[in-house]
């Protein structure tokens, strides 16, 4: 079976979250499978990808509103990574420092212009390929108008019977253009316009889920949270029968505490010794006390992810004097950073903010902390609590998307924590059951074994995913 996946990001090419590392290693795990699996980004202007030697496959032209602009499709060198990844190279747009963002965090102005250029490069390069692919799949809504234009464009004609499979990372984000922006995009009939549209705009998002032969979200609870999406909601609804939850796995080769590049003290036999170390690492690093629990957030600063409640809750929990640190690494919202700067400065001595995205310590994080906390307010799968369950940190939860289904309470003989609301008193609270729990030194030890034990392997994905794709091919 050969599949093409097309994605804004792929780990370690161009990462900016979740989407990166599931690009980045689904596609290996196929292969494994023994599927043909290749990946298609965009070519940034991201040290990864300039380090790499590139190989032109094929060369085109997209035209946009009548203006005729040259793309060449490269591929990696092979042998570098577990499956061939692919790249559209069109500096005007992508040789850039960042996916969506110049590093300090100032969005691109010309998304539109973009993500239509990736989408029609793509489009020529599947028409135009010696193999016609089994299955196109398609991530989030910077390829959302490929199952589109895959069945009503004009110009690709090779493709109509091509199964595509689209899958929802972040509902949030929707890829909403304007409909005068239509002259950048490829040709179709008029009377299919409707097809591309969803309250007013061309809705990328909305028109994948519509034309695209099956939808999948990365957690059976977050399909159901999306199907009440105010409005995607109703969309969501009369497409069911089509739609799957499927929940993301993690990459065991990258997130291997065994053998983890960027973590000092790798996992032998004991497993309170490899805690115990990193934890240490991480104390001296940022001038914590070791024996304190520790207490980390890794993440964007949106507004979805809920860190803007931290500042609150770590502010009051430490004026209750209680022994306890955080360190917290993340970027976005500069008035949330300011904040949490405020805070390292007030509580020098309990709490560490490292402001930006940084892999390596990342790692150490999930390594040495106790207790990992995840506030969202939105959380389509979530990885951040498989890595740290994976590396013996017992995560701490709102119980919403992924993370409900990932995370069963300590209570209900699972290994973390949930609350159901984002409100001050009831993430307190779970912070000193939290605490409790520290205080306890064989629960403590009894929960993190378990929790090191736990499943999250892509194969299981990877099978459903396979068994969804069968269904497709006739
Ligand atoms: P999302 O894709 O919504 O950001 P996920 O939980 O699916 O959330 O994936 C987050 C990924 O990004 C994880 O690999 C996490 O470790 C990583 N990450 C997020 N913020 C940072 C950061 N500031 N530095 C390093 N890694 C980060």
């Amino acid at each position: 079976m050969f599949v093409v996946h097309i994605s804004a990001e792929c780990y370690p090419a161009a990462k900016v979250g979740g989407l990166a590392d599931v690009v980045g290693s689904l596609p290996g795990y196929q292969q494994k499978d023994g599927m043909e699996a290749i990946v298609l980004i965009p070519k940034y202007g991201m040290p990864w990808i300039k380090e790499q030697e590139w190989k032109t496959v094929f060369e085109a032209e997209v035209v946009q509103n009548g203006e005729w602009k040259h793309f060449s499709i490269e591929q990696v060198a092979d042998g570098i990574l577990d499956f061939p990844l692919l790249a559209v190279n069109m500096p005007e747009y992508f040789d850039r420092p960042g996916v969506y963002a110049h590093p300090p965090g100032h969005y691109f102005r010309d998304e539109t212009a973009r993500y239509f250029a990736f989408q029609q490069a793509a489009l020529i390069w599947l028409q135009n390929m010696d193999k016609v692919p089994d299955i196109v799949h398609c991530h989030d809504h910077h390829t959302g108008l490929i199952p589109f234009f895959m069945k009503h464009g004009v110009d690709y004609d090779r493709l109509r019977e091509v199964p595509t499979v689209y899958t929802i990372h972040n509902g949030n984000y929707q890829g909403m253009h304007s409909w005068k922006d239509v002259v950048l995009l490829p040709r179709f009939h008029r009377n299919d316009a409707g097809l591309l549209d969803w309250g007013d705009v061309i809705n990328a998002m909305a028109s994948a889920i519509r034309n695209s032969w099956a939808v999948t979200t990365v957690s059976s609870s977050y399909l159901e949270e999306l199907m009440h999406l105010p409005n995607l909601g109703s969309l969501m609804q009369s497409e069911s029968g089509k739609s799957h939850g499927i929940l993301n796995g993690i990459d065991y080769e990258i997130w291997n505490p065994k053998k983890d590049k960027y973590v000092e003290h790798k996992l032998k036999r004991s497993l309170s010794t490899f805690k115990r170390k990193n934890k240490s690492e991480l104390a001296d690093k940022f001038n914590l006390d070791p024996l304190a629990p520790l207490f980390v957030f890794i993440g964007r600063f949106a507004r979805e992810k809920g860190a803007f409640i931290l500042p609150d809750v770590i502010g009051s929990f430490l004026s209750a004097n209680n022994p306890a640190s955080f360190i917290i690494l993340g970027s976005g919202d500069e008035g949330l950073s300011s904040r949490f700067h405020h805070l390292a400065r007030y509580f020098p001595d309990n709490v560490a903010y490292n402001q930006g995205y940084n892999e390596p310590l990342a790692h150490m994080l999930y390594a040495g902390g106790d207790f990992l906390i995840m506030p969202s307010l939105v959380e389509p799968c979530g990885l951040n609590q498989m890595y740290s369950m994976h590396y013996g940190t017992i995560p701490i939860v709102r119980a919403v998307g992924g993370l409900n289904d990932t995370v069963v309470d300590i209570e209900q003989e699972g290994g973390g924590f949930r609350f159901g609301n984002l409100e001050l008193h009831e993430i307190t609270a779970t912070l000193y059951r939290a605490m409790k729990l520290y205080g306890n030194e064989e629960e403590f030890e009894k929960i993190r074994k378990r929790i090191v034990k736990y499943d999250f392997s892509w194969e299981r994905s990877s099978d459903r995913y396979k068994e969804l794709y069968n269904s497709l091919i006739k």
